[in-house]
């Protein structure tokens, strides 16, 4: 199987890669992972995209489009994979269509989670991560105060870019670069669009029942 899954921040795209990589059992590649990877290591990779995660803009195009391809080259990768916060831009995706004509393995599907941003607003100031295994939780779904991870007892962390003026940001960017996929995916008749709004469970059995059909 291999996935492209499309939706604003906070519409529950981490959430779905882990139970889609449960069930799937495919290599996930999250953009974001890599570079909050990067920024920890403090690559010159990591130096150079901290400016741009900082301020909610997005990286630019060369340097997201050749980690993922590096990405894609390791071993079994390009057959079977899910791909979480990217392609965010058209260069990007048409990079990654002609790469993967090159390896010879298209997409199957693009999944785009719909939800309404008044509801992203309050899910990402809301969201809490763990430093340890890196589970997203939600702040108004746990007891008030909790600090550790519940599936780890890790130490939970709000994201420097969760706050409000950079979510704001990132919505904007959402609206004005990456929101454009949606039709461009839709031409080549590989979208798929999910509603987002209820449970991670719920959201979950309409992307099984989306990939069925
Ligand atoms: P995410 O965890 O997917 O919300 O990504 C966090 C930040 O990393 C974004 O706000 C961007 O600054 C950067 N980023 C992640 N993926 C991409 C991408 N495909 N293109 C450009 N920037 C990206």
């Amino acid at each position: 199987m291999r996935l492209v899954l499309l939706g604003a921040p906070g519409s529950g795209k981490g959430t779905q890669a882990d139970l889609l990589k449960g069930r799937y059992d495919c290599a996930h590649i999250s953009t974001g992972d890599i570079l909050r990877q990067n920024l920890k290591d403090k690559t010159e990779f990591g130096i150079r995209a901290e400016n741009f995660m900082n301020r909610g803009e997005l990286v630019p195009d060369d340097l997201i489009v050749e980690m993922v391809r590096e990405k894609l080259r390791e071993s079994g990768v390009a057959d079977n994979f899910l791909m979480d916060g990217f392609p965010r831009t058209l260069p990007q995706a048409e990079a990654l269509e002609v790469t993967l004509l090159e390896f010879g393995r298209p997409l199957d599907a693009v999944l785009h989670l719909k939800i309404e941003e008044e509801l992203l607003l309050r899910r990402l100031t809301n969201r809490r991560s763990c430093r340890s295994c890196g589970k997203i939780w939600n702040a108004l779904a746990m007891a008030p105060g909790t600090t550790t991870c519940l599936a780890c007892e890790g130490e939970l962390y709000q994201r420097d870019d969760d706050t409000e003026p950079v979510i704001r940001r990132r919505l904007d960017v959402y609206r004005e670069q990456t929101a454009p996929l949606m039709a461009w995916y839709e031409k080549k008749g590989l979208l798929r669009s999910i509603d987002a709004v209820n449970s991670p469970e719920d959201t979950f059995k309409e992307i099984q029942a989306a990939l069925a059909r």
